[in-house]
C-alpha cells in the first residue's frame, strides 16, 4: 500500500467519524468565520505544505509528491520522518507557528540578508489593545536586547512624532488582521502568528503581528486594576472568592455592578482586588473627558443598556455619557475588556455575552460545546442560534516577548532552524527561560559576530549604546499601566454617525452579598464632619474648583466656600468656611493656588488673574500677563511648588517653570505635559500633597512620584479624590 492510499484511507475514517454524529455525541456546528475548522485535513496538509513552501521544494526535486513533502516538513520540525500526514503531522500542522515559510522563503526575499550598519532603529508603528502599551514597548525592549547581548547590533526605539518617514527605520513593527497590505495574509486566531521580512530597504526588515491573537505574556490575559487595595496590581486569573473560580472580572459579591476580580489567587485568604476597566469608571477619548457610560442611553430613538458598536462601521465599542445622546452628543469609548473580550470568530473585539442560548441552551461562561477543536468560545450576542455571533474566549495567549524576539531575528537574517528548543524554530513554545538557544546565538553571529568585549578601564562607558532592556523609572508602589489618555492604536475618530441593528442585552447584575464593598482604601469611617448643613458636605462634591495644600493643610475649594484637611485627631474635614472670610479679595470660583514653602507667599489664580496673599496682606488681582503669561493662556489649571523658590505652574497641556522671587514664568521652560507626567490629557486641579503631585481628572486623581522635570515621571496610584484623599464614607 502505497503513502497515497494510507492517506486517502486515514482520512476516509476520520471522515466517517465526523460526517454523521451518533445521537449521544456531541453535535458540532459550522461557525461562520471559522477558517479552518472548515478544512479537511487533506486541505489543511496542502495549503500548510505550500504555505510554507515545502511544495514548492519537492516540485522543483521531482513530480508533486505529498509524501516527499511531508517527509521535508518532518525534517525540518523534527518530527518522524513517516512521509505520511500521522497525527504527529497533523497536530503540528494544526499548532500555533511563525508564518515565515520554513523552505524558498518569502517570494520577495531580495537584496543584503543582513544589515549593513550596526545601530538598527525601530518603530512600533501601532499597538495591540491586548496589553497595556508600555507592556508592549517594554515585550519588544527585551525581545530585541536578546539579540543585542550577544552580537555588536543596538537598537534604537523611534518615536512616532520623531518618524517622518518610514523608509528610514529600519525595523518597522506593526500590529495587523487578515490582508494586511503586503499579500501575506494573517488567519485569524492562532495558526499564524506572525512574521517578519529579511533585512533590507523598505518592507524588508519590517515584522507584523497577527491582532486575531491574544496578545500576553504567555499566561493569561494582563488586565490591571484600578483602584482597590491593590495598588494597581494585574488581575489573577483564575482566582477564588466564596470558593468559586474566576476566570474573568465579575461583579459578583457587589451591589453596583462593578466589575472587580483578585489580584492574588485566592481573594478569600488574601483580600486584595482591584476594579476591572470597565465602562461604568470611564469612558477613553470621546467628548466628555472620559465621563462613564449612562445606562440606559438613547441612541437614534432606541435605548441602549450596553456600550454598543452600532453608528460605527469601525467596531469600537462607544457610550453616551448623558442619558440622551440624540440630545446631548456626549460620547466616550468604551475601555477594553481583555478579559472577556473575544478573538477571532465573527465578532473580535466584542464580549462575551452572558447568559446565551446555543442550541437551545443557556450558557452562562464560555463552552466547548459545538466544537471539534474544544476550544472555549461563547456568543457576543444573547442568542447565537438567531445571531450567529461568536469568538473565542481569551486563553493563555501568546507570549508577546517571545514572538517579538522569534521575529526579530528573521528581521536581521536568521531563518527558521530544526532544533526544537531553539527559538528560530518555527513553532510556538512558551518557555520562561532566556529565548536563545545556542543554536541561535551560532546563527545570529555567523551574520554579526560576537558582541564586542567591553574594554578593561571604565567599566561605565564600555559602550554608548541605549539600554533599551531598562524598564521605565517606576515609582516603588506598582503604577497601574493603563491611563484613559492613550488612544486605541486604530484610533477612533469621529462620534458615531448613525446605523442599524438592535443593541444585545446586558450582561448579568450580580447578587449582592459579601466581597469588596466599595472603591474606597480607606479605614471605616471615624470621620465625623460636624456640619450644620449636610449639603455643603465636602463628600458630597464631585469636582472641586481648587485643591491645594496651604500651611501644612489640604484645601479644597467649591464655589465661596472651602474645606480644609486635618491630619490629626478630631475631625478629618473641616468646614465649610468661606473663601472671603480668610482670603476677601479672592472671586467665588479659583482654578488652582499654590504655597511656596520658602516664602509661605500663597498664590491664587482664576481666569486671567492672579493674587498674592502673604498672611493677610494682598497683592492683587494682576493680569497672568504680569505673569508672562500671554494671552492664548486662558487659565491657570495647576501649579505644584517645587522649592528652591521655583513652581511650576499647568494650562491644560503645558506648563511653565515659574520664579516665585521674580513672579514670571521663565520664557523657554514651556513643555507638553505628556512628554513629563505620565497622566491623561485634560487634567485639571493639579497640586501637591505630602511631596507628591496630583493630577485630578473628573472624580479621579492621579498621583506621580515626581522626581524632575528631565525624565517621565510614572504614575504611582489612581484614585478617587473624595474616597481616597477626602476619606468619604
Ligand atoms: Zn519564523
Ligand atoms: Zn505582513
Amino acid at each position: 500500500m502505497s503513502p497515497w492510499q494510507l492517506l486517502v484511507l486515514a482520512l476516509l475514517l476520520l471522515g466517517g467519524c465526523s460526517a454523521a454524529p451518533r445521537p449521544h455525541q456531541p453535535t458540532f456546528v459550522v461557525f461562520p468565520g471559522d477558517l479552518r475548522s472548515n478544512l479537511t485535513d487533506m486541505q489543511l496538509a496542502e495549503e500548510y505544505l505550500y504555505r510554507y513552501g515545502y511544495t514548492r521544494v519537492a516540485e522543483m526535486n521531482s513530480k508533486v509528491s505529498l509524501g516527499r513533502a511531508l517527509r521535508l516538513l518532518q525534517q525540518n520540525l523534527a518530527l518522524p520522518e513517516t512521509g505520511e500526514l500521522d497525527s504527529t503531522t497533523l497536530d503540528a500542522m494544526r499548532a500555533p507557528r511563525c508564518g515565515v515559510p520554513d523552505m524558498g522563503g518569502f517570494q520577495t526575499f531580495e537584496g543584503d540578508l543582513k544589515w549593513n550598519h550596526h545601530n538598527i532603529t525601530y518603530w512600533i508603528q501601532n499597538y495591540s489593545e491586548d496589553l497595556p502599551k508600555q507592556v508592549i514597548e517594554d515585550a519588544f525592549a527585551r525581545a530585541f536586547a536578546a539579540w543585542s547581548e550577544v552580537t555588536p547590533l543596538t537598537f534604537t526605539r523611534l518615536r512616532s512624532e520623531d518618524v517622518k518617514d518610514a523608509r528610514d527605520v529600519d525595523i518597522v513593527i506593526r500590529f495587523g488582521v487578515k490582508e494586511h497590505g503586503d499579500g501575506y495574509p494573517f488567519d485569524g486566531k492562532d495558526g499564524l502568528l506572525a512574521h517578519a521580512f529579511p533585512p533590507g530597504p523598505g518592507i524588508q526588515g519590517d515584522a507584523h503581528f497577527d491582532d486575531d491573537e491574544l496578545w500576553s505574556l504567555g499566561k493569561g490575559v494582563v488586565v490591571p486594576t484600578r483602584f482597590g487595595n491593590a495598588d494597581g496590581a494585574a488581575c489573577h486569573f483564575p482566582f477564588t472568592f466564596q470558593g468559586r473560580s474566576y476566570t474573568a472580572c465579575t461583579a459578583d459579591g457587589r451591589s453596583d455592578g462593578q466589575l472587580w476580580c483578585s489580584t492574588t489567587a485566592d481573594y478569600d485568604t488574601d483580600r486584595q482586588f482591584g476594579f476591572c476597566p470597565s465602562e461604568r469608571l470611564y469612558t477613553q477619548h470621546g467628548n466628555d473627558n472620559g465621563k462613564p457610560c449612562v445606562f440606559p442611553f438613547t441612541f437614534e430613538g432606541r435605548s441602549y443598556s450596553a456600550c454598543t458598536t452600532d453608528g460605527r462601521s469601525d467596531g469600537y465599542r462607544w457610550c453616551a455619557t448623558t442619558a440622551n445622546y440624540d440630545q446631548d452628543k456626549l460620547y466616550g469609548f468604551c475601555p477594553t475588556r481583555a478579559d472577556s473580550t473575544v478573538t477571532g470568530g465573527n465578532s473580535p473585539g466584542e464580549l462575551c455575552t452572558f447568559p446565551f442560548v446555543f442550541l437551545g441552551e443557556e450558557y452562562t461562561a464560555c463552552t466547548r460545546e459545538g466544537r471539534r477543536d474544544g476550544r472555549l468560545w461563547c456568543a457576543t450576542t444573547s442568542n447565537f442560534d438567531r445571531d450567529k455571533k461568536w469568538g473565542f474566549c481569551p486563553d493563555q495567549g501568546y507570549s508577546l516577548f517571545l514572538v517579538a524576539a522569534h521575529e526579530i531575528g528573521h528581521a536581521l537574517g536568521l531563518d527558521h532552524t530544526s532544533v526544537p528548543e531553539a527559538l528560530m524554530y518555527p513553532m510556538y513554545r512558551f518557555t520562561e527561560d532566556p529565548p536563545l538557544h545556542e543554536d541561535d546565538v551560532k546563527g545570529i553571529q555567523h551574520l554579526y559576530g560576537p558582541r564586542p568585549k567591553p574594554e578593561p578601564r571604565p567599566p561605565t562607558t564600555t559602550t554608548a549604546e541605549p539600554q533599551p532592556t531598562d524598564p521605565p523609572a517606576i515609582c516603588p508602589t506598582g503604577p497601574p499601566t493603563v491611563h484613559p489618555s492613550e488612544r486605541p492604536t486604530a484610533g477612533p475618530t469621529g462620534p458615531p454617525s448613525a446605523g442599524p441593528t438592535g443593541p444585545p442585552s446586558a450582561g448579568p447584575t450580580g447578587p449582592p452579598t459579601a466581597g469588596p464593598t466599595g472603591p474606597p482604601t480607606a479605614s471605616p469611617s471615624t470621620t465625623s464632619t460636624v456640619l450644620l448643613d449636610p449639603a455643603e458636605d465636602a463628600c458630597k462634591v464631585n469636582i472641586f474648583d481648587a485643591i491645594a495644600e496651604i500651611g501644612d493643610h489640604l484645601h479644597f475649594f467649591k464655589n465661596g466656600r472651602y474645606w480644609r484637611l486635618s491630619e490629626g485627631r478630631g475631625p478629618r474635614v473641616q468646614g465649610p468656611f468661606l473663601i472671603s472670610d480668610t482670603w476677601p479679595a479672592l472671586p467665588l470660583k479659583l482654578d488652582s493656588a499654590f504655597e511656596d514653602p520658602l516664602t509661605k507667599k500663597v498664590f491664587f489664580f482664576s481666569g486671567r488673574q492672579v493674587w498674592v496673599y502673604t498672611g493677610s496682606s494682598v497683592l492683587g488681582p494682576r493680569r497672568l500677563d504680569k505673569l508672562g503669561l500671554g494671552p492664548d493662556v486662558a487659565e491657570v489649571t495647576g501649579a505644584l511648588p517645587r522649592g528652591g523658590g521655583k513652581a511650576l505652574l499647568f494650562s491644560r497641556q503645558r506648563f511653565w517653570r515659574f520664579d516665585v522671587k521674580t513672579q514670571t514664568v521663565e520664557p523657554r521652560s514651556v513643555r507638553s505635559v505628556d512628554q513629563v507626567f505620565g497622566v491623561p490629557l485634560d487634567t485639571h486641579d493639579i497640586f501637591q500633597y505630602r511631596e507628591k503631585a496630583y493630577f485630578c481628572q473628573d472624580r479621579f486623581y492621579w498621583r506621580v512620584c515626581f522626581r524632575n522635570d528631565n525624565e517621565v515621571n510614572q504614575v504611582d496610584q489612581v484614585g478617587y479624590v473624595n474616597f481616597d484623599i477626602l476619606q468619604c464614607p
